[in-house]
């Protein structure tokens, strides 16, 4: 058991699943840290640990089972005196979990992480409580935030929930209506993070185009980006989690028009085939998504685009599957992700006739991940000769090679720059920007050389 020189428990979090959950974590921590809970990293020194959980697919819901399994192991050694569990998992399965987790002191469903340190209180305590949601999304810029590292990165979430009803997908049922933040609310934690020196901002939700249609007035991402452009800024800004039907060439000039945009655009399409995307009840086919990409091309040059597919879908046929092999041929993706279609428990799709076995979707995956690589590398190829920016974030000790990243890699999900730096030239710095030139392409990663700091 840790030895505190405070009579406050010290709080060890595990962040589990998207940076949408990582900005939550970080917010429960601010709140902890500003209660006088002493903040440690590892779980081996915490006397309470919290695991914040994601559970909308399966292997999610395992990952957050086994964490707290592991953390149950070490609260009957006597290394840990309570275990909280917070964010999808209580959610979705409700009180029931005392049963099935019983290891776990508290649970904390969404919308009641602002009681995170009466939830640790009671933990400490020996107490067992469920700790139901509001149904609100309380997160506003004066909760304070414990950021993670790295200090020069950070996600602003401007939205919780989801209105779509795609019908593979729980994160409506999970996470309830789609709720956005005020925008004065946004450009001021914009501003603070600005000012405290971050490089990167990255703007998060489950769909970031949907923004202020919940709000009174005539609010939407377009104007919302247009306040943050008041605020001057000599960093990376980035939007994530775009919805098709939704990206228009009125956002597209907004985004142009922001000196502190990156040309990124990630744009999940899940499939182009019509049908298949009837059943998933998602707007669009192929022509106008390529139609939407080329747009988004007019107005960005540069543009880097990134999109998620899933494979096996129930009713995907060989036809299916050829046209959106097709479609990732000419689309000209610079990132594809791919998952094979999981039947998630409450979801209209997991009931659907026609459904594809494991091994046949994993096959399918496998063949159009092959037939992106081709394309990821002549994409990057293209790139060799050029100057570019890139944000260094690591080195690699013993070989004077740098990891960084382009405009076009968004933190965790895309690739990497490799700068060397010849001998005696001065050395970048981690967390900052650099200039380099791209002397080499591999399928997912670049080589460079450093130019000047
Ligand atoms: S838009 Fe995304 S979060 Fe919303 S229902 Fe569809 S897949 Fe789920």
């Amino acid at each position: 058991m840790a030895m505190q020189s405070t009579d406050r428990p010290a709080v060890a979090l595990i962040s589990l699943g998207c940076p949408k959950n990582l900005v939550d974590s970080e917010v429960m921590l601010g709140l902890l840290n500003r209660a006088g809970f002493p903040i440690v990293q590892d779980v081996a020194d915490a006397d309470v640990a919290i695991v914040n959980t994601c559970a909308f697919i399966e292997p999610a819901q395992e990952e957050a089972v086994d964490a707290l399994l592991d953390l149950a192991e070490m609260k009957a050694e006597g290394s840990l005196r309570a275990i909280v569990c917070t964010g999808c998992l209580p959610q979705r399965y409700g009180p029931q979990l005392h049963t099935e987790l019983p290891e776990i002191d508290i649970f904390v469903q969404i919308g009641a992480e602002t009681s995170i340190v009466e939830a640790v209180e009671a933990a400490a305590k020996g107490q067992q409580r469920f700790l139901e949601g509001s149904g609100n999304y309380g997160l506003t810029c004066d909760l304070p935030r414990w950021r993670s590292d790295p200090q020069w990165l950070s996600y602003i979430r401007i939205a919780d929930g989801c209105d779509h009803r795609c019908s593979f997908c729980t994160i409506p049922a999970i996470r309830g209506p789609y709720q956005s933040r005020r925008p004065q609310d946004i450009v001021s934690e914009y501003r603070r993070l600005v000012d405290e020196g971050v490089q990167e901002l990255v703007l998060i939700a489950q769909d970031t185009t949907a923004y202020g249609h919940d709000l009174p007035g005539d609010v939407d991402l377009t104007g919302l980006l247009k306040a943050l452009g008041s605020v001057e800024f000599d960093g990376w800004l980035r939007l994530m989690y775009a919805y098709p039907a939704r990206v228009d060439a009125r956002l597209l000039q907004a985004m142009a028009d922001m000196p502190a945009m990156v040309p990124y655009l990630e744009v999940p399409l899940q499939h182009v085939s019509q049908p298949i995307l009837k059943a998933m009840r998602r707007p669009g086919d192929a022509e106008s998504y390529l139609q939407m990409l080329a747009m988004a091309r007019q107005f960005m040059p540069a543009l880097a685009v990134r999109t998620t597919f899933l494979l096996g879908f129930p009713g995907e046929t060989d036809r299916d599957f050829e046209l959106l092999l097709d479609f990732v041929a000419e689309a000209c993706f610079d990132r594809v992700s791919a998952f094979a279609f999981s039947p998630e428990e409450g979801t209209p799709a997991a009931e659907m006739p026609g459904q594809v076995s494991v091994r046949e979707a994993l096959d399918r995956m496998e063949e159009l991940m092959r037939v992106q690589e081709t394309i990821s590398l002549e994409r990057n190829r293209a790139l060799v000769g050029r100057e570019i920016q890139v944000l260094v974030e690591s080195e690699l000790p013993d070989e004077q090679i740098w990891l960084a990243r382009s405009w076009r890699d968004a933190p965790e999900v895309d690739c990497q720059v490799k700068v060397e730096v010849v001998a005696g030239a001065p050395l970048p710095r981690i967390g900052r920007f650099a200039q380099v030139r791209i002397t080499g392409a591999e399928t997912h990663d670049l080589q460079a050389q450093l130019i000047h700091l």
